[in-house]
């Protein structure tokens, strides 16, 4: 495999960077995670717009443009033949002190693009649906890290994850700070209610698959809402699943105990899933 790393394709086992580096140090940088479907790269202008948003916040001052980031990401792909692939941006300050002070931070970002394959969650679930649990971690208050921001500050997701696997479950419903519902680990949460599609509109990261799934259902004439949801609500829908690049579209069955609808991956899911692999096979950037 080879990794792009500064401006230089590497074998996998050179690519490495300094243990200075405040993204090492600190979690000091931005990622994004990004697929390809038969050579086409999906959505890749809203993943660099996002990631380039992540480190205007950060104030981190990227090596690339946008342009150059997009020729480096379809170099990196080619490089490594992947036609069906799951690419991972990361972009860090770059080498610092030991100290936490980014403005020691003085040479430039480091960039390493990764192009690989990821599956998420084992075949069989996403036939049968995701059986989840709420956690005790809540997700960031937005004024002190805001979930908008794809970070390399993961913890706040892997803590809940770490209590998840505790207790014996693939994934996670993590709460804002005032109670309702955020969105997962990693993935956002959809449920359905009377053929109206509802998503929460705080506390979580606007996910790319999200928007999509919003597109596909407005495009095929179905209500959609915004706002705030509450485990209640999910309980009592009628259906409920995931949303990510890299978990893609997940039904989910059961959410603390609770079966919804009737325990199976429901008839909409089921739809936008269609759509989905759909949309995701005939669009995106070639190469
Ligand atoms: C990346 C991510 C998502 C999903 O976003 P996509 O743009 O659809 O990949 C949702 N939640 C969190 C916390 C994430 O990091």
């Amino acid at each position: 495999m080879k990794v792009y790393l500064n401006g230089k394709f590497v074998d996998q086992k050179d690519a490495k960077i300094s243990v200075f580096d405040h993204g090492l140090l600190y979690g000091d940088g931005a990622f994004e995670g990004i697929r390809s479907y038969n050579n086409l790269v999906f959505k890749l202008e809203e993943h660099i717009d996002r990631l380039y948003e992540t480190m205007h916040t950060l104030l981190i001052e990227c090596s690339l443009t946008k342009k150059q980031m997009i020729k480096a990401i379809v170099e990196t792909l080619k490089q490594n033949k992947i036609k069906d692939g799951y690419i991972r941006v990361v972009v860090t300050r770059g080498v610092g002190d030991l100290g936490l002070d980014p403005q020691k931070c003085k040479g430039t970002s480091s960039v390493i693009i990764i192009a690989d394959k990821i599956t998420l969650y084992p075949k069989e679930l996403y036939e049968k649906g995701l059986a989840i649990i709420t956690v005790p971690t809540v997700r960031n208050h937005p004024e002190a890290l805001n979930p908008e921001l794809k970070s390399l500050n993961y913890l706040n997701n892997i803590l809940a994850k770490i209590e998840a696997n505790i207790a014996g479950f693939n994934e996670a419903i993590m709460l804002d700070a005032t109670g309702v519902v955020a969105e997962c680990t990693g993935d956002n949460i959809f449920i359905v209610k009377k053929g109206l599609l509802l998503t929460p509109s705080q506390g979580r990261l606007r996910g790319i698959t999200r928007e999509v799934v919003l597109d596909l259902a407005r495009k095929s004439k179905m209500k959609t809402f915004e706002g705030a949801i509450t485990r209640h609500e999910i309980y009592n829908a009628d259906e409920c699943f995931l949303t990510g690049t890299a978990a893609e579209l997940i039904p989910v069955v059961n959410v603390d105990g609770r079966q919804i609808g009737n325990g199976k991956p429901g008839s909409v899911t089921k739809k936008m899933l269609k759509a989905f692999k759909e949309v995701t096979r005939k669009e995106g950037v070639k190469y």
